[in-house]
């Protein structure tokens, strides 16, 4: 069955192992990932995460290396948002092996699993130029948040 909603998109277990994924990855990286899903994209989903990132304040660290990746489930759009200190050091393609990823899982119909490498594979990623430091503290809520 294809999910049509938000509510139906990923069961309770999946949105815990994602949560956990996304724990995972930032055992390795000061970078901070985030996934927000929602129904349907009116705009271009690129902008629109931009939006959304703008929305949930992802801004909101010191490094400015946040990440969001912003599901559309009626629509099966999604897009990858990265805050400017990730841009300012890494090529333009930076996200294109991780969106490879997550589209494959996509495709099949694996909304969980394309979610889940998507971000351990952001954090692996994001560890060659934010990797975690001693200090570290968790600047934005390893949550999934709906639109
Ligand atoms: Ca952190
Ligand atoms: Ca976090």
């Amino acid at each position: 069955m294809i999910p049509e909603d938000v509510e139906s998109f990923l069961s309770n277990i999946e949105e815990q192992e994602i949560v956990e994924a996304i724990r995972i990855a930032e055992d390795h990286t000061s970078g901070e990932i985030r996934v927000h899903i929602e129904n349907t994209c009116n705009a271009n989903v690129e902008k629109r995460a931009l939006e959304v990132f703008s929305n949930l304040k992802m801004y909101n660290t010191a490094d400015r290396n946040g990440v969001l990746i912003y599901v559309a489930v009626n629509d099966h759009k999604f897009g990858i948002y990265g805050d400017k200190g990730i841009n300012n050091v890494v090529p333009k393609d930076f996200w294109n092996t991780t969106k490879t990823i997550i589209e494959n899982h996509f495709k099949t119909g694996d909304f969980k699993q394309g979610l889940v490498d998507g971000i351990l594979h952001a954090g692996q990623q994001l560890k060659v130029h934010f990797p975690i430091m001693d200090n570290d503290i968790d600047e934005l809520p390893n949550t999934i948040s709906k639109g």
